[in-house]
């Protein structure tokens, strides 16, 4: 019987023995297959690029081409997978790469940013020696995610504004910022593809999980109502989006409290019917609007999602603020020979640098508020205080060579909203 019973122990150790063991090799075999995949896709990708080269040879930019191809051929990439790890940040700063579109194209635009890993971007400046010869000025930042150009708005949603959905629910106020320059695809992330209902943006995403959210066994209990407003900022005018641009004032109470008087806020209770408002507000924005310098990318569009308990529908239990910001090529805009050209550069200028310094602000608890510096800030000030506000900046990035300089800018400025790989390392 001793000895029976030992059998019994021995086998069954033997088994976990095997156990452990199959799943090690498991493991390892699994290690060895994705090696092998990501050594193939790396492959298929120096053929293609090697294959676009010889295609462009006439291309003006063919050497910078080959230069960066070059330089590609010798790194590793392990981009964002849609399995990585959402981490939980007070502020969470992104980059996002556009792909190259047919305007880029007709143009013989270069992609001059190269996203390898998850949290990393490359930006390979180009640029001349005293002798003239070129080289690649290679600048690399680092962030919270960077989403290269086969990301999708989903992807770029679950990563940014879905994770602080809780924020709201549990009484606190979340942000999400789209910056960039005019043409880098803020709107695109933000209001989607209005042509196909498929490719929903930042707004409608939002609006989706929330609907789902206040009636899940969670939150049920709080009996909460969703509302939306949607208004512009242009200048130092607000215009209300969901009321034919109606100007509206900023009022601000003894406590900083501040309020947009008699902006419109429409209850919701299905995604279609935040679609259809954001289709007319995005519609009320352009109208008017003829040239490239239309003020759609002149001003900031600001989209609002409240949430407030059915019992007291006067206070605001949570709030949502999703923010397509203006274009931030303003530089050019201090030698413009037009006065207005030059207000609105101005203007934008100073509510985006405000606009860092308050979220910096909300990084260092305590840390003095500078909300009055711009119309912007002023009206998103519940976003930058309180004990309960998260706030995520998208910063956008068109990818050809003819954007170096604005992409740059734009990169400095999200790295300096959060420092957090103290500032870019370039290197040749
Ligand atoms: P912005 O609002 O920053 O000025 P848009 O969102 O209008 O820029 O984008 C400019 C153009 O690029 C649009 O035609 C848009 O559809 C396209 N675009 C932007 N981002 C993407 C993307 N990730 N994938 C495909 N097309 C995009
Ligand atoms: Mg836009």
């Amino acid at each position: 019987r001793k000895s029976a019973n030992a059998k019994t122990t021995r086998s069954a150790v033997e088994r976990v023995g095997k156990i452990k063991e199959t799943s090690t090799i498991k493991k390892l075999n699994k290690l060895e297959r994705d090696r092998i995949e990501r050594r193939k896709k790396h492959a298929e990708v120096k053929a293609e690029k090697e294959e676009f080269l010889k295609k462009n040879q006439g291309n003006p930019h063919w050497e910078l081409l080959n230069m960066i191809t070059n330089y590609q051929n010798r790194i590793e990439f392990r981009p964002l997978s849609s399995k990585d790890r959402i981490e939980d940040h007070l502020i969470t700063v992104a980059v996002r790469k556009r792909p190259l579109n047919n305007a880029d194209m007709l143009k013989k635009e270069i992609d001059i940013v190269t996203i390898p890993s998850k949290n990393q971007i490359i930006l390979h400046e180009p640029k001349f020696k005293v002798d003239l010869t070129k080289y690649l000025e290679n600048h690399i930042f680092t962030f919270d995610y960077t989403f290269n150009e086969e990301c999708n708005n989903e992807i770029v949603y679950k990563y940014t504004a879905q994770p602080l959905l809780k924020t709201i629910f549990e009484g606190g106020f979340a942000t999400c910022f789209a910056y960039g320059q005019t043409g880098s695809g803020k709107t695109f992330t933000m209001s989607g593809n209005f042509n196909d209902p498929k490719d929903k943006g930042i707004y409608a995403l939002t609006a989706a999980d929330i609907f789902n959210e206040v009636n899940s066994p969670n939150y049920r209990r709080l009996d909460l109502a969703v509302s939306c407003s949607f208004f512009e900022i242009y200048v130092k005018k607000v215009s209300d989006l969901l009321n034919n641009k109606k100007s509206l004032k900023i009022l601000e109470d003894g406590k900083q409290q501040v309020q947009i008087v008699g902006l419109t806020e429409r209850a919701v209770s299905s995604v279609n019917e935040v679609l259809q408002l954001i289709k007319m507000g995005s519609e009320e924005r352009a109208s008017g609007q003829t040239s490239a310098n239309s003020n759609s990318s002149r001003s900031h569009a600001v989209f609002q999602i409240y949430l407030r308990s059915n019992n007291n529908l006067k206070k605001v239990h949570g709030k949502f603020s999703l923010i397509d910001l203006a274009g931030n090529e303003r530089g050019a805009d201090t030698f413009s020979s037009s006065k207005i050209t030059r207000i609105e550069g101005s203007e934008i200028n100073q509510s985006l640098l405000s606009l860092k310094e308050c979220i910096r602000a909300l990084g260092r608890k305590g840390a003095h508020l500078p909300f009055r510096g711009s119309k912007l800030t002023q009206v998103l000030r519940d976003s930058f205080i309180g004990t309960n506000a998260k706030t995520c900046m998208i910063a956008m990035l068109s990818p050809g060579v003819s954007s170096c300089e604005n992409t740059l800018n734009t990169l400095r400025y999200a790295d300096r909203v959060k420092e957090l790989g103290g500032g870019d390392t370039a290197f040749n």
